[in-house]
């Protein structure tokens, strides 16, 4: 669009923007008549909501590039936080619940037993917060995926005995995807639990960083490496790497969340379809229908209509969930946003609230 049309553009009333500003009609979903109910009336649910404890921020810094350790530093006070800064923060902005989850800590980097160690004893401490606050936050368990058969244990007991929500794992361990045979135990634990899985960004294997992010002016390479990219096409490469390997025909139950409107999947997905499909004989299913019928897609970090609206026609409202990526995005910013999508008071609900509420029974 040019820079005029912009500009004439944002003369229009709310309303008027909002049906100017989709192509075409998406999937599921009408502009919100006036007088709809109004999404801050709504129950929300976020689920991509981080913290720390002191322990693990200590074993992480000591392992992590001074870059990433600024980051998080930016942010520790609402990391360490599980009770009223929090609450205060989500009573801000209207949100109800939220489902929290340790911050990408590097516990992937630590030896076996300290990482089993460190996620066990964040897994009591969120616990113990839920316990607290049972109606305004919920868990999803953290894993050291080093020792998976462990990990899988922990992943029961945090579900059955915490009763937490689900796992969000951070990326590859070591450098290895998911797709790896020595993380099975996880898929089978996940599926028994009937449990979603969410698939997190995480910093890239040295190699990677080295080749494809360095020599870059001041922080650009670091950010490239995670937020402003690298992290996205990285976890997008990962679900893609989890279908391909045959792992939804293995598990026909199992969910995978994964956030940032679903890491340049939804824009995607024809494309690597119509490649793959080369050479996908020994999966039952086309590329498209695992990923629009085992994936839920979460608005985290990202808060603009287009990739909304893109991300709306390709899995449809009843698969995207709300989320902030609270304390690195402001709930402010993603309350702004929820308010303005351009989606029906029924699809709203869904979006709000309704998906998570029957995706993790909260
Ligand atoms: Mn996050």
């Amino acid at each position: 669009m040019s820079g005029r049309a912009v500009f004439r553009f944002a003369k229009f009333p709310l309303a008027v923007r909002r049906l100017a500003s989709m192509p075409e009609r998406p999937r599921d979903t009408v502009v919100r008549a006036s007088g709809g109910k109004k999404p801050e009336s709504m129950r929300t649910i976020t689920l991509e909501e981080h913290f720390a404890t002191p322990e693990v921020l200590k074993a992480s810094a000591e392992l992590q590039s001074p870059s990433r350790n600024n980051f998080v530093k930016a942010v520790e006070e609402k990391l360490l936080d599980l009770g009223k800064v929090r609450i205060a923060d989500m009573d801000a902005a209207g949100i109800d619940l939220q489902v929290i989850s340790l911050t990408n800590a590097g516990l992937d980097k630590l030896d076996g037993p300290r990482a089993t160690s460190l996620a066990r004893d964040s897994n009591d401490k969120l616990a113990a917060a839920v316990k607290a606050y049972p109606q305004r936050f919920a868990g999803f368990a953290a894993l050291a995926l080093q020792e998976p058969q462990k990990a899988a244990a922990e992943l029961e007991r945090s579900v059955q005995k915490l009763g937490f929500k689900g796992v969000l794992i951070h990326g590859t361990t070591k450098g290895v995807f998911l797709d790896d045979p020595q993380f099975t135990p996880i898929f089978e634990a996940a599926q028994a639990l009937d449990i979603p899985i969410y698939l997190h960004p995480t910093l890239p294997p040295k190699p990677v960083e080295e080749a494809y992010f360095s020599g870059l002016p001041g922080q650009l390479g670091f950010y490239l490496s995670t937020a402003a990219w690298g992290w996205h096409v990285e976890t997008g490469l990962h679900c893609l790497r989890l279908i391909g390997s045959g792992l939804f025909d293995r598990f026909p139950k199992l969910n995978i969340i994964i956030g940032h409107m679903g890491e340049d999947l939804p824009f995607s997905i024809a494309r690597a379809e119509s490649v793959l499909s080369r050479d996908t004989k020994h999966l039952k299913r086309k590329i498209s229908e695992y990923f629009q019928e085992h994936f839920y897609i979460t608005t985290s970090g990202y808060f603009t209509v287009p990739p909304f609206l893109c991300t709306l026609q390709v899995v449809g409202a009843d698969r995207i969930l709300f989320s902030v990526d609270y304390p690195y995005s402001p709930n402010s910013i993603g309350r702004n946003f929820l308010n303005a999508l351009p989606v029906s008071t029924e699809d709203l609900g869904k979006i709000s609230h309704g998906n998570a509420e029957r995706l993790l029974k909260v």
